[in-house]
């Protein structure tokens, strides 16, 4: 299974903004966009005085910034929008509902990982359950009534012995609620746009695809 596997700091470096992708380093000094807030590469300092971006560019930063979020490659990332297009609503934030209920974007909201990449890793590693029985596709699109658990054995690991601790202080959205006692989740409805706390101007993205 393919993934981003070079340093991420330079997409948020490239889309000039905090992504969040690598947990508690983002929340610190450390950020890499703390000391270089421009883009990569050896012209990314003269980028910042370009004349205004065109339509399609800010279509396309839009979709790449949703993109690298989520972790997600484009073929997958436009089936996503496939999919969202049959479906009733608003395609983009159809689009960004999809996106959430990715369940390694799960067990990122519910607090059991630190960023959406490490959560991809423990999925892919067997330590969750999905209604009782052993998930590790990140992919897999959790439903409204959906319990996500971290499996019985996985629960004495150190790591999560500490991710535990650290449950009570993390902000959970209001679609999930969680039991730290048990290192389980719900997922009590599926998220409305109101629910999804990043910035992204979907309707870009629709429009990125729709040209
Ligand atoms: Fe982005 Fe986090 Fe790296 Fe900062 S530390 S540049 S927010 S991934």
């Amino acid at each position: 299974m393919a993934r981003y596997t070079k340093a991420v700091c330079k997409l948020c470096r490239r889309e000039g903004e905090k992504l969040f992708l690598k947990g508690e380093r983002c929340f610190s000094p450390k950020c890499a966009l703390e000391k270089r807030a421009y883009a990569p590469g050896m012209h990314g300092n003269k980028q910042r005085f370009r004349r205004k971006q065109s339509d399609y560019s800010l279509q396309l930063r839009e979709k790449q910034k949703a993109r690298r979020i989520y972790g997600v490659f484009e073929r997958q990332f436009r089936r996503y929008y496939r999919q969202a297009l049959r479906r009733p609503g608003q395609t983009g934030q159809v689009l960004l509902q999809i996106l959430e209920r990715r369940l390694d974007n799960v067990v990122y909201r519910m607090g059991f990982a630190e960023s959406r990449a490490q959560a991809r890793q423990l999925v892919l590693h067997g330590h969750f359950d999905v209604n009782g029985r052993k998930t590790n596709i990140p992919s897999f699109l959790v439903k409204s009534g959906d319990q996500v658990a971290v499996r019985e054995r996985s629960r004495k690991m150190e790591f999560f012995q500490t991710q535990k601790e650290q449950l009570e202080q993390k902000r959970l959205p209001g679609w999930l609620s969680t039991d730290h006692e048990n290192m389980a989740g719900q997922v009590l409805t599926l998220p409305e746009r109101g629910d999804i706390d990043i910035s992204l101007n979907e309707q870009l993205i629709v429009e990125y695809y729709s040209r």
